[in-house]
């Protein structure tokens, strides 16, 4: 991941000042700030933060409501800012898939290890798509392959294991993966 994007959403500007102020000096890259909700929705689909530090109590759609449909969109950490921590408000958070609660007031002591820790998650998470990404592809060729194995069973009367070594003898000689040689072998 490049330097990590962060989102500051508050309704109050002296406490978006505040994070982005804390932010700044130690090096972080505040990418945007929102004042409500939507807002919050609109800048994180537009600029695809890592991370997003949001207020729970803002008018019209509170944090809680933007982050449920945030996930909808992004699998961004989101850290969220209450001055309580109700029952009520940590079962939404955990439904959500919130990263974790700063309580207000704001104390930098405890801001960075909460934004270390979700940054982290974020790459982790990233990591974890990639390996998805990599696995879903995998099966895919498996499949081709395993197609193409049956088009030369037929075509050849040989056993499946005489089609995949005849595949693979190929791919070494001509020195094409074994995927593009089962892609040429189901395009004949
Ligand atoms: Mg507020």
């Amino acid at each position: 991941m490049n330097q990590p994007k962060i989102l500051v959403v508050d309704d109050e500007p002296i406490t978006r000042l505040d994070i982005k102020e804390i932010l700044c000096e130690k090096n972080y890259h505040v990418v945007g700030e929102a004042r409500n909700g939507e807002e919050a929705i609109e800048r994180a689909y537009k600029l695809n933060p890592d991370l997003i530090i949001m207020d729970v109590k803002m008018p019209n759609v509170d944090g809680l409501k933007a982050s449920s449909v945030i996930r909808g969109f992004s699998s961004c950490s989101i850290l969220l800012l209450t001055a309580y921590s109700h029952d009520e408000i940590i079962q939404n958070a955990k439904e959500f898939g919130i990263n974790a609660f700063i309580l207000k007031p704001l104390k930098e002591r405890e801001l960075i290890p909460a934004v270390e820790i979700a940054l982290n998650q974020r790459i982790q998470e990233l990591q974890l798509h990639d390996r998805i990404g990599k696995l879903e592809s995998k099966i895919t060729e498996r499949k081709v392959i395993e197609k193409a194995k049956g088009i030369l069973m037929v075509k050849l009367d040989c056993t499946e294991e005489q089609a995949y070594r005849k595949m693979q003898r190929e791919s070494m000689e001509r020195h094409i993966p074994l995927i593009k040689l089962a892609e040429t072998i189901l395009s004949r």
